[in-house]
């Protein structure tokens, strides 16, 4: 089960909202915004390994080096957020009427945005023991919660009620 055209444009939307929701958050003006390395991408765009079964998101991190200098240390991570379209689907038709897709959607975009800033930052780390990713993810949902809290939007309040108790995003976990 893969987006619709329609449901693909509704995700650039959440995340174009989600950076703007972290960006007050986090007080980051536009040109921190930018200098965020993450792209985001759907089922029918992901390489096998980035698919997940059990995750609404996965996400990816990797290094790049300058062709030229490879023995040189530095380059730079770059974040990919691979939304996995039928495990979404799939949450919104279980939940009935519960659980809508733009809500679920808004949530999970900020939720991404908010280990990217974090692991940009060195606030978070990638590659730690199951039990430090899942502090990590539970600082990530409750800053998520709080960035989303003062938002006004239709239905957000049930997605918001049910992550951290039935829910979880699964991203760090693959
Ligand atoms: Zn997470």
């Amino acid at each position: 089960m893969y987006f619709n055209p329609s449901q693909i444009s509704l995700a650039g939307r959440a995340f174009s909202h989600a950076e703007k929701l972290a960006g007050r958050y986090y007080r980051l003006g536009d040109a921190n915004l930018n200098d965020l390395r993450y792209d985001v991408n759907t089922l029918a765009g992901l390489e096998k390994h980035e698919v997940s079964e059990n995750a609404f998101a996965h996400l990816c991190r990797y290094h790049y080096q300058a062709e030229r200098e490879p023995t040189k240390t530095g380059g730079f991570h770059f974040y990919r957020i691979c939304l996995q379209d039928n495990r979404i689907l799939d949450a919104v038709n279980r939940a009935c009427s519960f659980i809508k897709l733009p809500p679920l959607l808004l949530y999970i975009a900020a939720h991404e945005l908010v280990h990217v800033i974090r692991f940009d930052a060195g606030e978070g780390s990638f590659d730690v023991s199951p039990e430090e990713k899942e502090q990590e993810e539970k600082r990530v949902h409750k800053i998520t919660r709080q960035m989303l809290s003062p938002v006004i939007y239709p239905d957000l309040k049930i997605v918001l009620d049910c992550f951290g108790d039935r829910l979880s995003i699964g991203d760090m976990f693959n």
